[in-house]
């Protein structure tokens, strides 16, 4: 299956994706994941949209895309945007709408989505509702992965990318073939500045604060998929799939989306 290339939702305006996905064989999915930063969300974005041909949509790329930008081309919203990130806390709600709701048409995408990191508060969420009714689509699942808080901070602290072609390793669970060094693109790998001990714990706060009550607004509405954290990338990945077909097809029988992916 085709890989999106991401380049509209990452530049935002005017931008084209080079690389638009061919429709699905079936309907598209329009997936959110939620879970703590950590555990592990960016990588099962990545196997979720390689098997549904959908794309990965996370605000944290938009984010760290606009870093590679010079000072001079950020506005002050972005510039004041980076400078939370890099402090562990989160963004205001007002620059995150702004900036994906700028990315509507990401949404309405014939592909489908896998949103990973937005929304992250309430308010967020219902913004999230009002674009999507907007495009003219709506969310099949919300997942929400679950892992123990020192799992959690000891997956943050070994974490190490490549800042060329964004691979993910670790430390320990995933090491590079030769130690600090990409084995895709042979780049210095880094480690992301609010993965730092000293923010992690704010990232932690963050999420319990503020992320956390979301589980019930999308429980209520019937979407939450929990899904244990725990095990291989693979593992995680089979769990999550069986849990949202189950749901989904339970949820709204008539259109289940069998024969996908
Ligand atoms: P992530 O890669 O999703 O962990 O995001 C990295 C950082 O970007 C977060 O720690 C926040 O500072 C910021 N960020 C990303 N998405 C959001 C959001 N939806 N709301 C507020 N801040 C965000």
């Amino acid at each position: 299956m085709k890989k999106p290339n991401q380049k509209a939702w990452l530049a935002g305006g005017d931008a084209l994706c080079a690389n638009p996905p061919d429709p699905p064989p079936g309907p598209a999915w329009r997936l959110v994941l939620l879970g703590a930063p950590g555990v592990g969300k960016g990588t099962q974005a990545e196997l979720l949209c390689a098997r549904l041909g959908a794309c990965h949509l996370s605000t944290g790329d938009i984010l760290r895309n606009a870093e590679c930008q010079g000072p001079r081309e950020r506005s002050p919203a972005l510039q004041a945007a980076l400078a939370s990130m890099h402090k562990g806390e989160l963004v205001s709600d007002e620059i995150m709408l702004e900036l994906v709701g700028e990315r509507g048409r990401c949404m309405r995408c014939c592909g489908g989505f896998v949103l990973d990191g937005f929304p992250r508060t309430v308010a967020q969420a219902e913004a999230l509702d009002a674009i999507l009714e907007r495009e003219g689509v709506s969310l099949d699942a919300v997942f929400d992965y679950e892992l123990p808080l020192d799992e959690v901070v000891e997956r943050l602290g070994g974490r190490r990318v490549c800042p060329s072609c964004k691979a993910v390793y670790h430390l320990t669970r995933q090491p590079p073939q030769k130690p600090g060094i990409c084995d895709v693109c042979g780049a210095q790998l880094i480690r992301r500045e609010d993965d730092k001990p000293e923010t992690i714990l704010t990232r932690m706060r963050a999420y319990e604060a503020t992320t956390r009550p979301l589980l019930e607004f999308y429980r209520q509405k019937g979407l939450l998929v929990t899904v244990p954290a725990n095990g291989t990338p693979d593992e995680i990945y089979a769990r999550a799939w069986i849990s949202g077909h189950s749901a989904q097809a339970s949820r709204s029988a008539p259109s289940v989306k069998a024969g996908r992916g």
